[in-house]
C-alpha cells in the first residue's frame, strides 16, 4: 500500500509536538500552558538547561529522552534531535520537547518548528521567561528602567556554548553578520548570552566601537538556580575578573548603566533577608507535610530538596475509628500526637456523615502548633491545649484537666509511637481508646539520586522532624549499598527538631550539628539560619 503523503494541515494520527519555554531554572517560572502539555506528554525530549522537578510534571509512564551531554565527549546532534521528535510523533505520540528559556530566543525552536511543518508534523510554541531577561532579574538587574535603561537588545555571543553538550553551535548565518559599529549602539542595556567564552572579543568590539570603558558589566551565570553566581565589573575589568572567578556558561552578560541597579536591587542572593540563599536542604518529611517545610525554606533562599523517606498510609481497617467517631460525644478530650492524623480523622467523620458539631463538647488538645493549625483548618476549631514544647513529656507536664477520673480520652495516632500519653493519662484515672490511624512506611522512589548528589557534594544539609524520619530516612539511603550511614552522611549536616530527634541520629553513630530550641519547622528554619549566619 502506498504511504498517504501528508499535507500539513492533514488531520490524521500524528501526535502533536510542543516546543515549551521551560524558562531560565526556577521550575516556578514555568507557564502554565507548558505545564499542562507536560502533564499531557507521552514523550518529554529535553536537555541540561531544564530543571529536574519539571521532568517530574510528566506522567510517569511517559518516554523522557535526554538530548543534551551524553558523555564527556560524546553528544547528541541537533539533525538527530529533530529526527527523534518527528519519529515519536510519527507514531502518534505527543511529543513535549522542552527547551530553555524561551523556544525562539536562540533556541533553534524556529529550525525544529520549520522542520515539523515540512514533514507534515503539527506543531504549538509555548513561550517561554528567556534568560535573557530572568537572569538579569534574578541578579536585581532590571533590563530596562526610567532613569538608566530606556531600551535593549538580546544578542549572541555565538560562542560555542554547548559544544559539549550537543556540538551544534556553529555560527549561522545572521550571526556572522552582526555589526559591531551598530551593535555597540543598539540599545542603552545589551545582553549576550552564549558570551562567556567570547567575552574578551565582547568587550573589546564595543569599547573600539565606541562604548565607554567604565560601562558596568554583570555575567550572571545559572540565573534562578540555587547555584546562581554573579560577577560585577566594567568593559575595561570584566574579563580579568571573569577568569579569576572561573566563570563558566552559562551565563548571560548584561552591559549598561542598569547594572549598578543591583546594589540595591540584589534580592535573590542577598545574604541578609535570605540568609538560607545556595544551600541544597532535604526535607525528610512525608510529601504530605513537606511543602510548607520547604516554602519557608525557599523563602530564605535555599533549594529544598524533597526526599520524603516515608510515606503516611491510612490504616486499612476503619472499623475502630469509626466506632469511636460514632460515640464522639461521650469523650471529653481528643488528642493529635500528628498533624499526619489529622486529615484521616477527618476523612472518616466526612464519610459517616460527620461534621465539626459532633466535636462541639469534646475539648481538643494538641502536640504542637502544627498540629493545631490542622485542627484549625479541618474543622475550624481552635485547640483547647497545645503545650510550650511539641513533645509527649510536654503534654502532661502542662496538662490542663488532672482529675480524670472516670474521663473518656480517644488517641487517633501512628501505629508505632511511644506510650508515654496513654500511660500517664490511665494514671490519671481516664480511660484511653488508642487507635492507629495511619502508619509510615518507607519510600525509596529517590534513594539512589540522592546518595549520588551527596556523593558529589551537591547537599548542604539533612532536616529531621521526628525519630521515625530518621530511621527511615538511614534506612532508604543505605538500602542496598555497601556503606553505612555514617560513611555516607560524614560531609552533610544534619539539622535535628529536637533532643529525641537528635538521639535517634546519635544511634547512627551520627551527630547532629543543629538543633533546634524551638521544636516546631519554623523553629528548625531559624536554627538552620543561625548555623549558617555564623559560617
Ligand atoms: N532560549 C534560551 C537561550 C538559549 S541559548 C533562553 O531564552 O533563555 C543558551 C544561553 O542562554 C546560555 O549560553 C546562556 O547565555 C543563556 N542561559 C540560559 N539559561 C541560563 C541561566 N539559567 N542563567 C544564565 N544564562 C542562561
Amino acid at each position: 500500500m502506498e504511504t498517504p503523503v501528508l499535507s500539513p494541515l492533514s488531520p490524521v494520527a500524528v501526535g502533536t509536538v510542543s516546543l515549551i519555554g521551560a524558562g531560565p531554572g526556577d521550575p516556578g517560572l514555568l507557564t502554565m500552558r507548558g505545564a499542562e502539555l507536560l502533564r499531557r506528554a507521552d514523550v518529554v525530549v529535553y536537555d541540561r538547561l531544564a530543571h529536574p522537578f519539571l521532568l517530574t510534571l510528566a506522567r510517569p509512564d511517559a518516554e523522557r529522552i535526554y538530548v543534551g551531554k551524553a558523555s564527556a565527549h560524546h553528544s547528541v546532534k541537533q539533525a538527530d534531535i529533530n529526527d527523534i521528535i518527528i519519529e515519536k510523533a510519527k507514531l502518534g505520540k505527543n511529543v513535549a520537547r522542552l527547551k530553555g528559556g524561551d523556544p525562539f530566543v536562540f533556541g533553534r525552536g524556529g529550525e525544529e518548528a520549520e522542520y515539523c511543518r515540512e514533514r507534515g508534523v503539527p506543531f504549538e510554541i509555548v513561550p517561554g521567561v528567556t534568560s535573557a531577561i530572568a537572569a538579569p532579574a534574578y541578579a536585581g538587574i532590571p533590563v530596562t528602567h526610567r532613569d538608566a535603561a530606556s531600551s535593549f537588545c538580546v544578542v549572541t555571543g555565538h560562542e560555542r556554548d554547548d559544544k559539549r553538550e550537543s556540538g551544534t553551535r556553529d555560527a549561522g548565518e545572521a550571526e556572522q553578520r552582526r555589526d559591531w559599529s551598530k551593535l555597540a549602539h543598539a540599545a542603552d542595556t545589551l545582553v549576550f548570552l552564549m558570551g562567556v567564552e567570547a567575552l574578551p572579543d565582547i568587550a573589546a568590539k564595543l569599547v573600539e566601537n565606541g562604548r565607554d570603558a567604565n560601562t558596568p558589566v554583570a555575567l550572571v551565570q545559572w540565573g534562578t538556580w540555587s547555584r546562581q553566581r554573579v560577577v560585577v565589573g566594567t568593559l575595561e575589568t570584566i574579563v580579568e575578573k571573569v577568569r579569576e572567578a572561573k566563570l563558566t556558561p552559562p551565563a548571560v552578560c548584561v552591559v549598561g548603566e542598569v547594572v549598578n541597579l543591583r546594589e540595591s536591587l540584589r534580592w535573590f542572593d542577598d545574604p541578609v533577608t535570605r540568609p538560607l540563599f545556595g544551600k541544597r536542604i532535604v526535607i525528610t518529611r512525608a510529601r504530605e507535610q513537606a511543602s510548607a517545610f520547604g516554602e519557608m525554606l525557599r523563602a530564605r533562599g535555599a533549594e529544598p530538596i524533597e526526599f520524603p523517606a516515608i510515606r503516611i498510609v491510612p490504616t486499612e481497617d476503619t472499623v475502630p475509628l469509626d466506632d469511636a467517631l460514632k460515640q464522639l460525644s461521650t469523650y471529653r478530650w481528643l488528642v493529635f500526637t500528628s498533624a499526619n492524623a489529622v486529615p484521616i480523622f477527618a476523612q472518616r467523620m466526612a464519610a459517616l456523615g460527620l461534621d465539626s458539631r459532633a466535636l462541639a463538647g469534646v475539648k481538643i488538645a494538641t502536640i504542637g502548633p502544627a498540629t493545631a493549625a490542622a485542627v484549625f483548618d479541618y474543622f475550624r476549631i481552635n485547640a483547647d491545649y497545645t503545650p510550650e514544647e511539641a513533645v509527649a513529656e510536654a503534654v502532661i507536664e502542662g496538662w490542663p484537666d488532672r482529675n480524670l477520673a472516670g474521663a473518656k480520652i480517644l488517641l487517633p495516632r501512628a501505629l508505632e509511637a511511644r506510650d508515654i500519653l496513654p500511660e500517664s493519662f490511665t494514671s490519671m484515672g481516664a480511660s484511653v481508646t488508642v487507635i492507629p490511624v495511619y502508619e509510615t512506611v518507607p519510600d525509596l522512589t529517590r534513594a539512589d539520586a540522592l546518595r549520588e548528589e551527596i556523593a558529589n557534594g551537591e547537599i548542604d544539609a539533612v532536616t529531621f522532624a521526628s525519630s521515625s524520619t530518621v530511621r527511615n530516612f538511614m534506612s532508604a539511603l543505605t538500602n542496598g549499598v555497601e556503606m553505612s550511614a555514617k560513611e555516607l552522611l560524614a560531609n552533610v549536616t544534619l539539622a535535628s527538631i529536637g533532643p529525641i530527634t537528635s538521639d535517634t541520629i546519635r544511634e547512627f553513630g551520627l551527630e547532629p550539628q543543629i538543633s533546634s530550641a524551638e521544636h516546631t519547622m519554623p523553629g528548625l528554619v531559624s536554627a538552620l539560619e543561625s548555623f549558617y549566619r555564623e559560617q
